[in-house]
């Protein structure tokens, strides 16, 4: 047996199989992060405890196997892939202790950036390291790299903001450094330890050229090898661990907790565009402004300018700017109005003697300035979204001390035009003297490699021999700049750094490869590849900010994994059509990645180029589909009204089963049948329902609402366990007539559907007719579009919306608010319910409306935090309801402890799941309304 067998097989002792992959899928899929890299695990760990990464390090060291940690894969440098074992410590690492009023708080390593903001809000505190990816990006994995962004400089990175760490050596040894009784312990058991740690203090101590290098170096941001900066700043010890592990990229240990200081939010801000005629003059100005209480300037030149001239809600005059005209947008923040005030004044006198090509003018009206940082955060986006299929997009990441700023950003401009780097846009946070530049590239021919080397070597020349700058200033060495951190450094300082990683791993076997490697060309290895698959997804750069809304991610495939499977199996098709891992890896990605896609389109809404991986899936599907699945999807379309009895039919059965069995056995039954295939019956089950014919309108009315029970809702009543056991389209009628709408049915409803059900099977053709059809019906009904449309089930409406151009169509919630408040007295109620927007309401922005309307009606709206898509998919939550399930796993907690007994939503089918994984009843918000709203008195 070999030693990674071995391993592989101790590490089962260790942990449960559902946290253990190793299947090339899984791992093809896990050796990608943000970077140009890929390297291949051999096995995936995902423990959920301390003890558990502890058994596993200790049994990696003893098989001297190795490591590499894993957060939210966002890295840009290779740091976070590996050959050997990759342990991700991420969704279930997420538990946080809020100390002294937020004013320190401790994380686990697997909580984003964006959730700490969350949690820290109410005590109006933030957590200070801002890197652009904080969303996605997780606390171990931004103290790891020592992650920052516009504004946290170098003042209030995580090397300044951390108190205190936890962590667990190569050997398993675990250590708090803000805990007494911890200390006392590694004192006892690690003496030669601190002794050798203390000894490399020394060095630098006494060497007073290196020491003063050091300060020198940190005076900008830099993340250039370890972190040497704890050596010159403390004398203890445990605040030298502490330090040392930021930036230290998972290379001495594994961060288990970290305790952080928090920072006040300054409420009032103010933005000024300015427009330099330079690069040179703009970076003038901001050494001016350096002393004054700018807290950012982000500077973009010429080219990051003209990748969004155009675009939606730029403004016009952009295009008229010459080719050297250069942007800062200078921000200030501050406690008061008239503190804002002072420094917009002292920022303003500090640049008096600039002469821009439009005033200087700052604002604090939001609405303006979110234009301007709207075409920052649009440059990434545009550049990589026009990029040629087949490449990717690098984003270099370089800073220079501020005196040099001005040379040195036209030499970078200048190289970049040298090396034929035609659409390289440099653009960055200038305060800092940090700049990146973006280029799309290519990996895919031995030309383009050395072009790529060509350049970095020439950047490594310009960044360390002539400015000595930083070659990266926030985003990790990595593997990326390895062979570079010495050249930068020097070799004193080197020397430091690999005294300390032999101290920590002596084994080498955390992270190797990264920040040390004795490989020159290692830079130039290991590129992934960007094979073009699918025309809906070639501008994924595999960022992994999707990741944040797949509710797969971490279950079986995040969207971006998706991705990097597809164009691996597209390269191997092209390169090797007869290599049957082909073959392996369409078996595999046939559950992982095409079964269990939910298909809500969610990972658009956090993808930078929009993509959107669902139609990726339904791409599939409908390549996939067998004649005879295409012919039952005819029939069912042909006979719809049939099929819906037939549902009928099967939902009476089970209700009657129910009712004969007692939920007890009923659940037992339906586990075992599940176990065989059949799709799973739970408690939330709805009865069977067939809407009684309505009558058509009386005319004389004007209220009146074209109202189209979603094919669901016709078929499905309520559970038998519901507190109120009137159906929907009922409920819905008595709502609209309390506020005095007559309500239009559209002719023929039995046959309609919106054709999401097709649509969802890859079977486009026919959801398109289903769509047409009843739009046809519905313009009728509405007389044209004279009266609003109302559909019941948000993901229809959805879908409506997409297709039907001509109508005004209304979700739930939206059209209540929009026509029935007026119209209804609201008497809110002080029990606390819940309420959840389904992915359609997200992607309509429609999650306020719902959450303004749950407020008229109870003073206690809980909104679940960290719940996205459901996972119920129409009807996944049937037959995969592990996917439900685990898209749910953050539910029932939070509303056990609010304590809440109701929950309310716009999707009959997420309803079903949303009840059995939440455990309490969710139902439409039409019924929360319902019971909270009288007619309107007539005012006397
Ligand atoms: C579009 C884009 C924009 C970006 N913008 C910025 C930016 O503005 N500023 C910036 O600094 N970065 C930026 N990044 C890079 C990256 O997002 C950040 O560096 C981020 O902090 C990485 O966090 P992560 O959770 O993805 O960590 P990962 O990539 O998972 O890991 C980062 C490193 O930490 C190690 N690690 C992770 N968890 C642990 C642990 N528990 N214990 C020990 N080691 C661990 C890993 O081994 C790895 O070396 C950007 C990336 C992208 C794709």
């Amino acid at each position: 047996m070999s030693t990674m067998n071995q391993f592989i097989s101790e590490a089962q002792q260790i942990l449960s199989k559902e946290q253990i992959f190793t299947d090339i899928t899984r791992r093809l899929a896990w050796g990608t992060d943000a970077s140009c890299y890929r390297l291949i695990p051999d096995v995936i760990l995902s423990p959920r405890n301390e003890e558990e990464v502890q058994k596993l390090l200790r049994l990696a060291h003893k098989l001297n196997i190795g490591v590499t940690f894993r957060a939210a894969g966002t890295s840009l440098s290779g740091q976070s892939i590996s050959s050997s074992v990759m342990i991700v410590a991420g969704k279930q690492w997420e538990r946080f202790n809020i100390k002294q009023n937020g004013e320190i708080i401790s994380l686990q390593p697997g909580i984003t950036g964006a959730r700490v903001n969350e949690i820290l809000k109410p005590y109006r505190r933030k957590f200070t390291p801002d890197p652009a990816s904080l969303q996605s990006a997780m606390v171990g994995g931004i103290i790891m790299n020592n992650a920052s962004g516009m504004n946290c400089g170098t003042h209030a990175n995580s090397d300044k903001m951390l108190l205190s760490a936890r962590i667990l050596f190569a050997d398993g040894t675990v250590l708090d450094t803000g805990d007494e009784e911890s200390k006392e312990q590694f004192r006892r058991e690690k003496p030669e330890f601190l002794k050798a740690l203390e000894a490399i203090r020394e060095s630098v101590i006494k060497n007073e050229p290196l020491r003063q290098r050091i300060i020198h170096k940190y005076s900008i941001k830099n993340v250039m090898g370890l972190n040497l900066l704890p050596l010159v700043t403390f004398d203890d010890p445990f605040e030298i661990i502490t330090h040392l592990m930021v930036g230290s990229e998972g290379t001495l240990a594994f961060l288990s907790e970290a305790t952080m200081k928090t920072a006040l939010i300054e409420p009032f801000s103010a933005s000024a565009m300015i427009y330099f005629d330079t690069i040179q003059t703009a970076c003038r100005a901001v050494q001016r402004i350096k002393l004054t209480p700018a807290v950012g300037a982000e500077l973009l030149d010429r080219k990051a300018l003209r990748s969004i001239e155009g675009k939606e809600g730029m403004p016009d005059y952009l295009s008229s700017f010459d080719d050297n005209v250069t942007a800062l947008l200078i921000e200030t923040k501050a406690n008061t109005k008239e503190y804002l005030e002072r420094n917009i004044r002292e920022i303003s006198e500090a640049l008096s003697s600039f002469k821009p090509i439009r005033p200087i003018q700052f604002t604090s009206d939001e609405s303006v300035y979110s234009i301007w940082w709207s075409m920052r955060s649009g440059i990434f986006p545009s550049v990589g979204g026009l990029r040629p299929a087949g490449t990717t997009t690098i984003i270099e990441d370089v800073a220079f001390h501020l005196t040099d700023l001005p040379e040195a950003a036209s030499a970078l401009q200048q190289l970049l035009e040298d090396h034929g780097y035609a659409d390289g846009v440099i653009y960055g946070h200038a305060l800092e003297g940090n700049f990146h530049f973006i280029i799309n590239q290519r990996f895919d021919n031995q030309q383009d490699i050395d072009r790529y080397e060509a350049l970095m070597n020439d950047v490594v020349n310009l960044v360390v021999n002539r400015f000595d700058g930083s070659l990266k200033a926030e985003h990790g060495t990595g593997r990326n700049m390895a062979p570079f951190v010495e050249k930068e450094w020097g070799k004193d300082a080197f020397e430091i750094m690999k005294r300390i990683k032999l101290l920590f791993d002596p084994k080498n076997m955390l992270n190797a490869g990264v920040i040390f490697n004795d490989d020159p060309t290692i830079h130039l290895k290991n590129f992934k590849s960007f094979e073009p698959t699918n025309r809906h997804v070639d501008q994924c750069i595999e960022c992994g900010f999707c990741e944040i809304n797949c509710l797969t991610s971490g279950l079986t495939l995040s969207a971006r994994q998706r991705i990097v499977v597809r164009r691996e199996i597209a390269r191997r098709m092209k390169q090797t059509p007869n290599d049957p891992t082909i073959i392996q890896l369409e078996k595999e990605y046939h559950y992982l990645g095409n079964i269990t896609c939910a298909g809500d389109g969610l990972c658009a809404t956090s993808c930078p180029m929009g993509i959107n991986t669902a139609e990726l899936t339904h791409d599939i599907r409908h390549d996939q589909l067998p004649p005879l699945g295409q012919k039952i999807g005819k029939i069912t379309a042909d006979h719809f009204s049939t099929v819906k009895s037939g549902l009928r039919s099967v939902l009476f059965l089970a209700n009657t089963a129910h009712t004969v069995l007692g939920t007890k056995n009923m659940i037992w039954l339906a586990n075992e049948a599940h176990k065989m295939g059949a799709p799973l019956w739970t408690p939330a089950m709805p009865k069977a329902y067939k809407m009684k014919k309505r009558t058509q309108p009386d005319s004389s009315n004007q209220l009146k609402v074209v109202y189209f029970p979603s094919c669901i809702n016709q078929t499905m009543g309520v559970a038998k366990e519901n507190p109120d056991q009137t159906p929907l389209p009922d409920k819905m009628d008595g709502l609209l007539k309390k506020a005095g709408y007559d309500i239009i049915y559209p002719e023929n409803m039995e046959s309609h559907c919106c054709g999401t059900i097709w649509e969802s099977k890859g079977m486009f053709d026919i959801a398109d007719r289903k769509t047409f059809d009843l739009e046809e019906a519905l313009i009728k009904a509405s007389e044209n579009g004279k009266y609003p449309v109302l559909c019941d089930q948000s993901p229809c409406l959805y879908r409506m919306r997409e297709k039907m151009k001509r109508l005004k169509l209304y979700e739930p919630a939206e059209f209540i608010e929009t026509f029935l408040t007026d119209r209804l007295d609201f008497h809110p109620i002080d029990e606390p319910v819940a309420i959840h927007t389904t992915c359609s309401m997200t992607k309509m922005h429609l999650g306020e409306t719902l959450l303004r309307l749950a407020q008229r009606c109870s003073r206690h709206v809980i909104v679940p935090q960290e719940v996205g898509c459901c996972g119920f998919a129409g009807d996944k939550g049937f037959t995969h309801p592990e996917v439900n399930r685990y898209a749910l796993r953050k539910l029932s907690p939070q509303l056990e402890a609010s304590q809440v007994k109701y929950g309310y939503s716009n999707s009959r089918t997420c309803e079903i799941g949303l009840t059995t994984n939440g455990k309490i009843p969710y139902m439409s918000i039409v019924y929360l309304v319902d019971q909270c709203t009288t007619p309107k008195k007539k005012e006397d």
